[in-house]
């Protein structure tokens, strides 16, 4: 098997570019949209995500639902809710955790190898990158160790910075 240096990529990009078969979206509690990540990954993916969304009733923090990809080059949308950083007192790195971890087992159960993820939170729900970087990497590391089925695990970055961040971790933890 691969080693977890070779499953784990760290980009900077724009995720609705990405070709992994699927790709995630830091959503919000309706599905229905929003700013971030997530209105870009709708005006990608066309008005047919939105009639599928619709249709899942909401999703709660820190859990995972799974779309079609309609316009895009993923095949699945993988729709997670990050937590609304307060002062990292109220639960929030274990929601955070959840959204990786439960993402992960969804990408499983549906036959999914290849993944890429955005850096949930960081955005509107302003989660320092910080401490929301070695969350998504020690999660998503953990992950990759007890399960061989996934092949790849994509951050996509949206700034240096945060692209740094991501690497230095990385390169701390494995
Ligand atoms: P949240 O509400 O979970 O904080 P945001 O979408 O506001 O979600 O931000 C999450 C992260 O995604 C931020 O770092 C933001 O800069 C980044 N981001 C925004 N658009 C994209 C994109 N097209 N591809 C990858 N990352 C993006």
């Amino acid at each position: 098997m691969k080693s977890i240096k070779d499953r784990i990529e760290i980009i900077i990009g724009d995720i609705t570019q990405i070709d992994t078969e699927a790709i995630v979206n830091a959503a919000n509690k309706s599905l229905m949209g929003g700013g971030g990540v997530d209105g870009a990954i709708h005006r990608a993916a066309g008005q047919m995500l939105k009639e599928e969304c619709r249709r899942l009733g909401g999703c709660e923090t820190g859990e995972a639902k799974i779309t079609n990809g309609y316009n895009l080059k993923a095949k699945y949308v993988i729709h997670t809710v990050g937590p609304v950083y307060r002062d990292g007192r109220h639960n929030e790195p274990e929601l955070l955790r959840n959204c990786y971890e439960n993402s992960l087992k969804l990408a499983i159960e549906n036959n999914i190898k290849t993944i890429a993820f955005p850096s949930i939170s960081k955005g509107a729900y302003g989660y320092p990158i910080k401490e929301a970087a070695p969350i998504a990497i020690k999660t998503v590391v953990d992950f990759l160790n007890r399960h061989s089925e996934i092949e790849k695990v994509i951050f996509v970055l949206f700034s240096q910075t945060d692209f740094d961040t991501y690497k230095r971790v990385l390169s701390e933890y494995i």
